[in-house]
C-alpha cells in the first residue's frame, strides 16, 4: 500500500528533475534585452537585433 501510494510521487519527483534540467539548459540559450528587458536569443559572437524594439545587442548580459 505504502509502495503503491509513492510511487506517484517518485514519478512527479522525476518528472521535475526532468523539467528543471531542460529549463536549465534552455535558459542557456536566451538572455534579456538590455534595452527593452525581452528575452532574446543568446548571442554567441557578433550582434543580433531585439525583436521587441529593434535595437542590437551582444552578448554578455545574464539572464536573470
Ligand atoms: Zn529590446
Amino acid at each position: 500500500m505504502d509502495a503503491l501510494s509513492s510511487l506517484p510521487l517518485v514519478l512527479y519527483g522525476g518528472a521535475a528533475v526532468i523539467l528543471a534540467i531542460g529549463i536549465f539548459y534552455g535558459w542557456r540559450n536566451y538572455q534579456r534585452c538590455p534595452h527593452c528587458r525581452r528575452v532574446v536569443p543568446r548571442v554567441y559572437r557578433g550582434w543580433l537585433r531585439c525583436r521587441g524594439c529593434g535595437r542590437q545587442y551582444r552578448r554578455g548580459l545574464r539572464f536573470d
